[in-house]
């Protein structure tokens, strides 16, 4: 299963849609035999459900139309680096292969990381064959979060304004 630049912009744009929708910047989906399985963005506003992340929601979605908690198939793109919670989920859905944009390092110098603890850490602690392919389309995914930055900026000056 070789990695696909049009699947991540998938993941790119469902972050996009989040941003707009005032959620963080993060965007996956599941692809297997070169099809689209499930994408999501993030949803942990809208749902008030800290665990309602991308990647945890294109993996339940993608469980539910292959009607099995199998995915050893299937290739995971996220725009940013799995957080534990959603590595683990992975990691448990038998998932094989994982692309990811930006690293949790780039996240926090431009002013977002979700998580302090990398999914490269986590690979190890778990002692999981999960292959990680970091920083596929690094430079898109890195738009993201400067995208949310400015957009958080912009309500946060206008908020200033206000009062
Ligand atoms: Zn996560």
């Amino acid at each position: 299963m070789k990695l696909q630049k049009k699947f991540m912009k998938i993941a790119i744009s469902e972050a996009k849609k989040g941003i707009n929708k005032d959620e963080n910047p993060f965007g996956a989906c599941i692809v297997r035999d070169n099809k689209i399985i499930s994408w999501a963005y993030d949803k942990v506003f809208t749902d008030n459900d800290m665990s309602s992340h991308a990647e945890m929601l294109a993996i339940r979605e993608a469980c539910r139309v292959l009607d099995s908690c199998d995915l050893s198939g299937c290739i995971l793109y996220s725009t940013h680096e799995p957080c534990p919670m959603c590595f683990t989920f992975a990691h448990l859905v038998k998932i094989p292969k994982i692309a990811f944009g930006v690293f949790i390092e780039d996240g926090r110098k431009l002013g977002y990381s979700r998580d302090t603890f990398p999914a490269r850490k986590m690979k190890n602690l778990l002692n999981s064959p999960i292959n990680l392919h970091p920083g596929f389309l690094r430079r898109e995914a890195l738009g993201l979060i400067r995208m949310w930055e400015k957009k958080r900026l912009i309500k946060n000056s206008l908020w200033v304004n206000l009062s």
